[in-house]
């Protein structure tokens, strides 16, 4: 027993550690890649590889389409340029050089692994002073606390200081008596190139108070006497008191759900934490390692037990028994096993890959399971050595390995279903760490403005407002901690074949592309069957907890109208339908009636991103999916537009930067410096309380739509009818003289991108019809489903 400890430890001296946190028997023989399996077979494990966002020059569609089969990763960047197009692609050395067959080459590698590394470790250095913010009460100062009049109104003005100004979730709360009645104000957080000055506001009253009080988040107070701005005369009317500006670091999901349970205490009458009742799988893995460094003489153990739960203890050696004819053997004891190799009559080892894996199967079942590489044969000499299994996995402690319960924050006056709803959900893509940001930036700007402004008020009090910050926990722990590329979620799917730890990179399900609606089950396009591939659907449709969470959000909540799927980059707005079959023939379009309400939607939501920095979503990055990206099988905006009849809209936040000095536009890719991060945030949190404003507008949408149809009563030949709407209409009609219903046909687009399409008439005919608007408004108050007959009627007589 001494003495097999002591060789142990022998081995253990000799083992390596890779760069990844898996032992192998050398250094950097883990496989990376699916693509290395296929190049090297026979050969030597694959070293791992690094990717890199590229630019990749695409010569045609047909070659887009070559790009998604062959279940390259792609970004949500695809621009036309010149005769072909530019994609930015997430691909390894070795796939590029497959790419170069089809004619596609790289054009500019736009961010290194080493970059995104650097991201990552700002992030923690940021989570971390946050933290320790957080947990120390704060000091304030008020700097100025000043009443003063102008030829408009009356105005209270207050400066306040906290010693805890760095970190943008400390919030200060004014407080003040008008008149009686208390009154308060979230104050407003000024930082200038990145240094903190103050926080303030500037509110009208009714009434100068004595005096006012400065509550801190973390406990601080101050108060302090106002007194008469004495300094020259403010001159006009101030800035609307609006605060904004609540992230200052990338948040990982359990920062992002400890927000918003922050919020839920906060403001009890106002929000509420749904917890969603499908739990992820858990960031998690079993613990694992590959011994052996060639394709034939690997063998993948892997352990039973998920690694936080024993299998990261257990420890496998391969000995070489130093004796003849020495019999494969299998031993173990408590966490360790030790796998006597077969030796044959001049002592040389003869154990196979294929026979250890077998003899581990059989004698060490309760701790682990083996198997060959990749499915080899496994004839390959079995090479003496050590591993520690191990689950690879770097978050912290305090994040839980455990299935994850996924969140959602609900904001409203009346949550009871009685309020039409509005859905915005991030990160169904692990690595766009902008998109949670988008959501929280949204609930501190309608919860902290509820109090003193009109607008947020009304939005609050009339709407049912669900954000969802991450709807893809494990994903966004393993992008955080452990790989930034992640898109996909955790879970494998993937068959002994593809399950060794260099594979484990490329498990996981595109919760965007595992829904039931168009989805690549049914045929469509922009999906893979392919466990590895960065767009696979899953095993089946909804397969994935967290697919079927945003289904059970919209069944419990049928008072859902809207919805944001937030992604990132490239800067687009789209909406269905979201992908077509081989044939490009898409989803059914949606009427030219809601076609047109779309692009009015879009019209105030875009303006609303543009207030912030000027940013402008181009026309051609605004439109139905396929029109402006690529198709997109089963993502979960067609699921919520088909299936449950919301008007479902797609961001991809980060717009393209100009770059003047170069003079050419650049990518901003999933995880900018916090500092574009920060504005990206900023402008589609405008963009989204946009979408909470259409909403409100919409809500308040009693007005019925009133049509006239522009033609000629008495022709001679063929006549074109062209309708006129009052406001983004749809209109179903019959030309056999019946009354028209839902059921009947209805005005489509006449083309992609195109205004309503015209009807052709050339023989006498009776048309029947009715609009209907998106708040369901119909024409004339016209009951399609009642005898009644007040719809609109024309007779085209032709002879
Ligand atoms: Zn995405």
């Amino acid at each position: 027993m001494r003495k097999r400890k002591k060789l142990m430890q022998g081995f253990a001296m000799a083992t390596a550690i890779s760069a990844l946190g898996f032992s192998t028997f050398y250094p950097g023989l883990s496989g990376s890649g699916v693509t290395g399996a296929q190049q090297l077979e026979g050969k030597l494990i694959l070293t791992e590889e690094s990717p890199s966002i590229v630019q990749l020059e695409v010569p045609d569609k047909k070659a887009l389409e070559k790009l998604v089969e062959l279940g390259i990763d792609l970004t949500h960047k695809v621009h036309p340029h010149g005769d072909g197009l530019e994609v930015d692609a997430v691909v390894t050395p070795s796939e590029i050089k497959k790419l170069a067959k089809y004619g596609i080459k790289v054009k500019d590698t736009l961010i290194t692994e080493a970059q995104w590394n650097q991201r990552t470790a700002e992030r923690n250095a940021a989570a971390k002073q946050e933290s320790s913010i957080a947990s120390a009460e704060d000091t304030l100062k008020v700097l100025r606390a000043n009443h003063y009049t102008n030829q408009s109104d009356t105005f209270l003005y207050v400066e306040a200081k906290t010693s805890a100004g760095e970190s943008a979730s400390t919030v200060l709360t004014a407080s003040w008596v008008e008149n009686g009645v208390e009154k308060s104000a979230t104050m407003q957080r000024f930082v200038d190139l990145g240094e903190y000055m103050y926080h303030w506001f500037e509110l009208p009253v009714t009434a100068v108070p004595d005096s006012v009080t400065i509550t801190s988040s973390l406990g601080g107070t101050a108060s302090s006497s106002v007194s008469e701005w004495l300094g020259e005369d403010k001159k006009g009317s101030p800035k609307k008191h609006y605060v904004k500006d609540f992230v200052d670091h990338y948040m990982d999901p359990y920062e992002l759900y400890e927000r918003a349970e922050k919020l839920e205490k906060e403001f009890p009458d106002l929000v509420e934490i749904i917890e969603m009742p499908n739990k992820t799988n858990g960031y998690r893995r079993l613990a694992q390692a590959t011994m052996g460094t060639t394709d034939s003489s690997a063998v993948v153990v892997s352990s039973k037990a998920w690694g936080h739960e024993g299998g990261n203890d257990i420890n496998v050696q391969f000995k070489n028994p130093q004796q003849a004819n020495h019999p494969l053997t299998v031993a173990a004891d408590g966490e360790n096993i030790v796998v006597e190799l077969g030796t044959d009559s001049s002592g040389n080892v003869i154990s196979t890959a294929r026979q250890v894996a077998v003899a581990l199967n059989a004698e060490a079942d309760e701790l682990v399971t083996a198997s060959t590489y990749r499915g080899n044969a496994g004839s390959g000499t079995v090479e003496p050595g050590n591993a520690q299994l191990t689950d690879g996995l770097n978050a912290p402690d305090h994040i839980s390995r455990d299935p994850q319960t996924v969140k959602a924050i609900r904001i409203g006056k009346h949550r009871d279903g009685s309020k039409p709803g509005v859905l915005g959900y991030a990160q169904e893509h692990a690595r766009e760490w902008v998109t949670p940001l988008v959501t929280i930036e949204t609930a501190e700007r309608l919860l902290r403005n509820y109090a003193h402004d009109g607008e947020t008020k009304q939005l609050v009090n009339n709407l049912d407002i669900f954000l969802v910050p991450s709807v893809n926990p494990d994903g966004a722990t393993y992008s955080f901690y452990d790989y930034n590329w992640q898109r996909k979620n955790m879970t494998n799917h993937c068959g002994p074949e593809l399950s060794d730890p260099g594979a484990r990179h490329a498990w996981g399900v595109d919760l965007n592309r595992n829904h039931s609606v168009g989805s690549v089950f049914d045929g469509f396009v922009g999906a893979s069957t392919n466990c590895s591939s960065a767009v696979y659907a899953g095993p089946e449709e909804h397969s994935e907890p967290e697919s079927k969470n945003l289904v059970w959000l919209a069944d419990q909540n049928p008072n859902i109208k809207f919805a944001m799927n937030i992604h990132s980059y490239g800067g687009y707005f789209m909406w269905s339908p979201g992908s077509y079959d081989p044939d490009r023939v898409t989803l059914p379009r949606p009427t030219a009636g809601q076609e047109a309400f779309y692009w009015a939607a879009s019209n105030e939501i875009l303006n609303d991103i543009q207030d912030h920095r000027g940013t402008v979503i181009l026309p051609s990055r605004t439109g139905p999916i396929p029109d402006v990206l690529y198709s997109a099988a089963g993502n979960s905006a067609d699921y919520l537009w088909y299936e449950k009849g919301i008007y479902a809209w797609n961001f991809e936040v980060g717009a393209d930067l100009w770059d003047a000095d170069a003079k050419r536009w650049r990518s901003v890719g999933f995880q900018p410096p916090f500092e574009e991060g920060h504005e990206e945030a900023m402008e589609f949190a405008n963009g989204l309380i946009g979408l909470i404003k259409v909403a409100y507008s919409q809500s308040k949408d009693k007005q019925p739509p009133s049509t006239k149809a522009l033609t000629e009563n008495k022709a001679t030949g063929p006549v074109e009818v062209t309708f006129e709407t009052s406001e983004a209409a749809t209109i179903y009609y019959t030309l056999d003289g019946s009354r028209p219903n839902f059921e009947s046909p209805h005005l489509r687009p006449a083309g992609t991108r195109e205004p309503a399409e015209t009807l052709t008439i050339d023989e006498t005919t009776t048309i029947n019809w009715f609009a209907v608007d998106a708040a369901g408004n119909i024409e004339k108050n016209y009951n399609p489903f009642s005898n009644s007959n007040n719809f609109n009627s024309v007779k085209i007589t032709i002879k």
